[in-house]
């Protein structure tokens, strides 16, 4: 008889967006003239930056034979490509990663789902609550159950310490979605000296590094002393240059970091990931790894953070307006999301905005327990939106 994994069934349902697309729907149906502005989910809006484009087109020529022809290439990512992120994004800021330590995929979200598969079935996970699903589902998936949850609270500042984890792995995630929080540099040290001292991995997802914009808070966790021993670093260029729809990113395995047999011996990981890598995925497609070849180049770099800027400035607008009409929020400085109290039930107040303001949030009692009580709100979307949500806000709460 063929049996399914039934640690499937034990997986959560993911409601949350099918409730929210459910909701809509609804309104919408009922109020067929209704200008709904969308500021819950957290995809992009603004087009690829041009010196991404132009990338691109010449990468086509290339695979239309007016250039060099690419068929398969290494499943590591081109060496062009993880050699302009190891000096920009981590040498030329002073931290010591080179490109063999970096492995190319096609996003942030397969990596972070994929990397437990190098652990024992038995080691301990610890996650942030509220969290990006991901981290859970895919533990979950694979049999580990017993997931240790860390409070983001308003007391902690939404960025739990160390103090009292057990486990053996921690995902952390700074900027946060959904909270916006960030992290400082002694608050991730107290990470990294806790996990080299337990000889526990942090899996460190910085897919929202490009909105830091305060020079103290630390961009990679390579910043702190000792990381390289004790954390994998997952980035994604889907916020950083709007690649959602274009699909990239890249882990950071550093060469000292191993893990260990049962026998105590010590096994690196780098060739373990590459091993996976190697085996079940077929590199990011040549197009796709020129374009992210441009982020890098200066006008790259520039047009990137443009982008960010636009973001940031209506994360801002919206903040400053919540914040006048009397609601505690978080997030929105180096983050584009909004993590806001409302002072009651989550999907009230979704409803509420959503029914009288014709406004998407997302109810934060989607990302856990402890996302209770909030909503998040997104940045990405245009000037104009955002204004016209702010004007509706203003008359309804
Ligand atoms: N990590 C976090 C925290 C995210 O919010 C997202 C996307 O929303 C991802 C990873 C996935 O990024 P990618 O588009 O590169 O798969």
């Amino acid at each position: 008889m063929l049996h399914v994994n039934e640690n499937y069934s034990k997986i959560k349902p993911t409601y949350l967006f099918a409730e929210i697309a459910h909701r809509v729907t609804a309104h919408q149906k009922a109020h067929p003239d209704a200008k709904v502005i969308r500021l819950g989910i957290g995809d992009v809006t603004e087009p690829l930056a041009p010196s991404v484009i132009a990338a691109m087109h010449k990468a086509v020529d290339d695979e239309g034979g007016k250039g060099d022809f690419h068929g398969y290439g290494p499943e590591q990512g081109y060496a062009f490509l993880r050699e302009k992120i190891a000096k920009v994004d981590f040498q030329d800021r002073g931290i010591d990663i080179s490109a063999d330590e970096i492995l190319v995929s096609d996003g942030a979200k397969c990596d972070c789902g994929n990397i437990q598969e190098l652990f024992g079935a038995d080691v301990k996970i610890a996650v942030g609550d509220p969290v990006y699903p991901v981290y859970v589902d895919t533990n979950v998936m694979a049999g580990r159950h017993d997931i240790m949850l860390l409070p983001c609270t308003a007391e902690n500042g939404f960025v739990p310490g160390p103090e009292g984890c057990e486990a053996d792995i921690v995902y952390l995630c700074y900027p946060n979605n959904p909270t916006g929080a960030i992290a400082t540099k002694a608050q991730l040290q107290a990470w990294v000296d806790w996990a080299n001292a337990k000889k526990a991995l942090i899996l460190f997802d910085a897919a929202y590094e490009a909105f830091i914009r305060n020079p103290e808070i630390p961009r990679s966790i390579y910043e702190c002393a000792g990381a390289k021993t004790c954390a994998i670093e997952i980035r994604s260029f889907s916020k950083t240059a709007g690649f959602t729809g274009i699909r990239c990113g890249y882990t950071v395995v550093p060469n000292e970091l191993v893990a260990y047999n049962a026998d105590g011996t010590p096994v690196p990981l780098r060739p373990m990931w590459t091993r996976r890598q190697t085996t079940k995925f077929n590199g990011a497609s040549y197009i796709t790894q020129r374009g992210a070849e441009a982020i890098y180049s200066p006008e790259g770099q520039k047009e990137c953070k443009d982008i960010i800027d636009f973001y940031l400035g209506n994360a801002k607008l919206m903040k400053d307006a919540l914040k006048t009409l009397g609601y505690d929020v978080t997030g929105g400085d180096d983050s584009p999301y909004l993590w806001v109290n409302v002072k009651g039930d989550s999907w009230e107040f979704f409803d509420k905005l959503l029914k009288e303001a014709n406004v998407v949030t997302t109810p934060g009692a989607g990302f856990g327990k402890a996302g209770e009580g909030y909503i998040r709100i997104s940045a990405f979307n245009s000037r104009a939106n955002v204004l016209e949500a702010i004007e509706r806000l203003k008359k309804v709460l």
